[in-house]
């Protein structure tokens, strides 16, 4: 057994990734998944963050290749996503241009940037302060408010620049927990940190994400959880099922039900 559903998984668009939709959709449909979402970065229509998604020019080719993977598989039921910030005056980008416009299956959403004393920062190395974990609550909470997003994005990655849980940490999990909870947003326990590097720390070596004591948190509040690869490579599409499993299983973490992203497929 292995994943039955993959929702987030990225192409060489975003600059980070490589190989494209169908070459994913090939993966998944010969491990036997069911469903592949491909979300890449989202273009902005600023063009803000250039280094790490694509143009808007290049949203046709993205939704092309999307359509082709769609047409090669025909036994995988591929969904067409992107992976957003929340930057609340995108919102209406989100809504009117790619669910609505575009058509888009579902958006996924995630705070890379955090907005601290005033500029955005990338939350990978900036949230220490228990200001900075507060203000990433927050945003994430909006993010869930908007009712825009099926899930949010590896919200523990807080483990990537905090060697060890404080009373901090634990307070802006249990605050992420808490608006998942209120608003029926699930949370993402994401493979892509276990394949990244890990860190030492103080407490032993680990991986940047998940991160163990925020899914204790989880289990314990009852937050719904969606597992996915997060993969950036072909081969990487239906990586770390087994370890996210035994993250889920150890907390009782029961996962969400999908399926109204297929609704239309
Ligand atoms: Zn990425
Ligand atoms: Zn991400």
């Amino acid at each position: 057994m292995g994943y039955q559903a993959v929702y987030h998984t990225h192409t060489h668009r975003c600059k980070h990734a490589s190989g494209d939709a169908p070459d994913y959709a090939r993966v998944a449909a010969a491990g036997g998944c069911r469903v592949l979402g491909i979300s890449d970065h989202t273009p902005l229509p600023d063009g803000r963050w250039p280094g790490v998604r694509m143009t808007m020019d290049g949203f046709p080719g993205y939704l092309a290749a999307i359509a082709q993977a769609r047409a090669e598989q025909p036994a995988l039921t591929v969904l067409a996503a992107v992976e957003c910030e929340w930057v609340p005056e995108f919102a209406s980008f989100y809504r009117d241009e790619l669910l609505g416009r575009n058509g888009l299956d579902y958006l996924i959403g995630a705070g890379h940037y955090t907005v601290i004393d005033g500029v955005w920062r990338g939350s990978f190395e900036h949230l220490v302060t228990p200001a900075a974990l507060r203000t990433y609550a927050t945003m994430m909470e909006e993010a869930m408010v908007s009712g825009l997003f099926a899930f949010i994005a590896h919200p523990d990655l807080i483990g990537c620049c905090n060697e060890v849980w404080t009373a901090d940490t634990a307070a802006c999990a249990r605050d992420l927990c808490a608006a998942s909870l209120a608003t029926g947003v699930p949370l993402e326990l994401n493979g892509y940190g276990i394949r990244k590097e890990w860190i030492d720390t103080p407490d032993g070596r680990r991986p940047q994400y998940p991160w163990i004591p925020f899914w204790e948190i989880a289990g314990a509040m009852g937050v719904q959880v969606v597992l996915n690869s997060d993969a950036h490579r072909p081969e990487d599409t239906l990586a770390g099922y087994d370890d996210l499993v035994a993250i889920r299983d150890r907390f009782a973490l029961v996962e969400a039900d999908l399926s109204r992203l297929t609704a239309q497929h």
